[in-house]
């Protein structure tokens, strides 16, 4: 058994009180690890704000469990603790690959199921754990339980989207997606507003689409957007997954490096950049995942680190009110000098077998970075009041400073929630910050 007390940050890098992190190295010590409760689950931290921090965490890399893939079906049996990177570098070589997957590679299989991580493929495949066929969970009472959409349904919910609160995920079954080759067939289409750009993503015909929008420039330019449209090659071809990072950042800056200028020079050479480019092919890692080109980006931020916002609008009030709530947000954090690396994205119907508190759902999302600046952190503040108010929501994934009152008027279901918990855990063994300040 490893302990290590230290800084376990989220992803946003935002200031943290020191904790302690507890590896169960051999897997079969997790009996020992769990005695010290309450305890939040940790994978990769990728997660932005405080969902996977906490004063006692069990570093759920060290799940590395079996790894077992049928090649004629498709199905992967994998430990929870093996990252999206691996399992994908791993299958693609057989002509497989999962079937949906988030902006980093660096995503642990139970972090995907805790958060139902989503991809650009929402709008036609659902998200992550649409795809999940069976789980094998630890859950509060000691017990080792299997579960699916079948077998044990209110676990299996407790569990897809539930944020690590309700048992650990210590293996999954995975339905995967066959694929020829590694390439993804790539285009890119200029839009001068953000109407057109949802327009276009809406009537896309592409599995997978999203939209880079220009979250820093004044004026007219505020708003634009890049819609990147892509399907997997359909002819045979390599099958390789992710090249590594280029290069790496090898410490925090000490001050923030991405100001509203840098913002803008920065948009403005991908915009132009990006309406000149031609339909091509992409390997695989560079479609899904160009942020790792960069490892440990976040540091750019500074000491002070950043914080993501990300929306989920209904589109009942998008076709109500077009793209105006998501104008409003852009004119909103240009009271901060406007966010960094914004996109937007169509979502597709919930997935009722998730928890009442995941993600996931009709509408599309908006979601921006913001150095997290005092000032900032009021404008996200209000923010999220605005989203409650037009009866969206946030990614708890990416929050850190949403309220629970605020959470509360946000979600319809949070108290079929509550008592799917405490039927899991009565006694309140996992917790998380996050969990503590929404009262989750
Ligand atoms: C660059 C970048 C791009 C991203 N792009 C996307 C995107 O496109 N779509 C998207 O949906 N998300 C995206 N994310 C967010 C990320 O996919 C999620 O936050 C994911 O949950 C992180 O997984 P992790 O292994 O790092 O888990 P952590 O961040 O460590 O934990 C996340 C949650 O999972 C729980 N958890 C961890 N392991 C287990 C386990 N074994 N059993 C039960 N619960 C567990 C934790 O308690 C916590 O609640 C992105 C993040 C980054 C940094």
């Amino acid at each position: 058994m490893r302990r290590v007390v230290g800084r376990h940050a989220g992803w946003g890098n935002t200031p943290s009180a020191p904790s302690r992190l507890v590896t169960p190295e051999p897997e079969d010590a997790l009996d020992e690890a769990l005695r010290e409760f309450p305890l939040g689950l940790r994978g990769l931290g990728r997660s932005y704000g405080d969902a996977a921090c906490g004063p006692v965490l069990l570093d759920t890399t060290a799940l590395r469990g079996p790894f077992e893939l049928d090649q004629d079906r498709g199905l992967l049996r994998v430990g929870a603790g093996r990252s999206l990177g691996e399992i994908t570098a791993l299958c693609l070589p057989w002509g497989w690959a999962p079937a949906v997957l988030p902006g980093t590679r660096h995503v642990t299989v139970g972090g995907a199921i805790a958060a139902d991580v989503h991809g650009k493929n929402h709008h036609v495949a659902g998200a992550f754990c649409a795809h999940v066929v069976r789980l094998r969970a630890r859950v509060a009472d000691g017990r080792v339980l299997e579960c699916g959409r079948v077998e044990r349904p209110d676990l299996f919910q407790a569990l897809c989207g539930g944020m690590g609160l309700c048992g650990v995920v210590l293996e999954a079954t995975l339905k995967l997606e066959a694929r020829q080759g590694s390439g993804f067939l790539r285009s890119t289409l200029a839009c001068a507003s953000l109407d057109q750009a949802l327009d276009r993503l809406r009537s896309s015909s592409a599995s997978h689409t999203v939209a880079w929008v220009d979250a820093a420039s004044p004026g007219r330019a505020l708003g634009r957007c890049l819609v990147h449209e892509g399907d997997p090659q359909p002819d045979p071809g390599p099958l390789e997954a992710a090249r590594d990072a280029w290069i790496a950042l090898p410490f925090t800056l000490p001050m923030n490096g991405v100001r509203p200028p840098i913002m803008r020079a920065f948009n403005e050479a991908v915009w132009q950049q990006g309406r000149r480019s031609k339909p091509g092919v992409q390997v695989h890692g560079d479609f899904f995942w160009p942020l790792d080109a960069v490892a440990h980006w976040n540091r750019l931020y500074g000491k002070q680190g950043f914080l993501q916002f990300q929306c989920l609008l209904p589109d009942e009030l998008l076709e109500r009110q077009g793209v105006a709530p998501f104008v409003e947000l852009l004119r909103h954090f240009m009271g901060a000098g406007g966010g960094s690396l914004a996109v937007m994205k169509t979502m597709g119907p919930r997935d009722e077998a998730t928890a009442p508190i995941a993600f996931p759902g009709k509408g599309a999302t908006l979601a921006l970075d913001i150095p997290a600046t005092p000032q900032a952190r009021e404008l996200v503040c209000k923010a999220n009041a605005m989203v409650a108010h037009w009866g969206g929501r946030i990614y708890l994934a990416k929050d850190a400073l949403l309220d629970a009152p605020t959470f509360a008027r946000m979600t319809p279901g949070l108290e079929a929630w509550r008592a799917l918990r405490r039927s899991w855990d009565p006694q309140g063994m996992w917790r998380s910050d996050l969990s503590t300040r929404l009262e989750l």
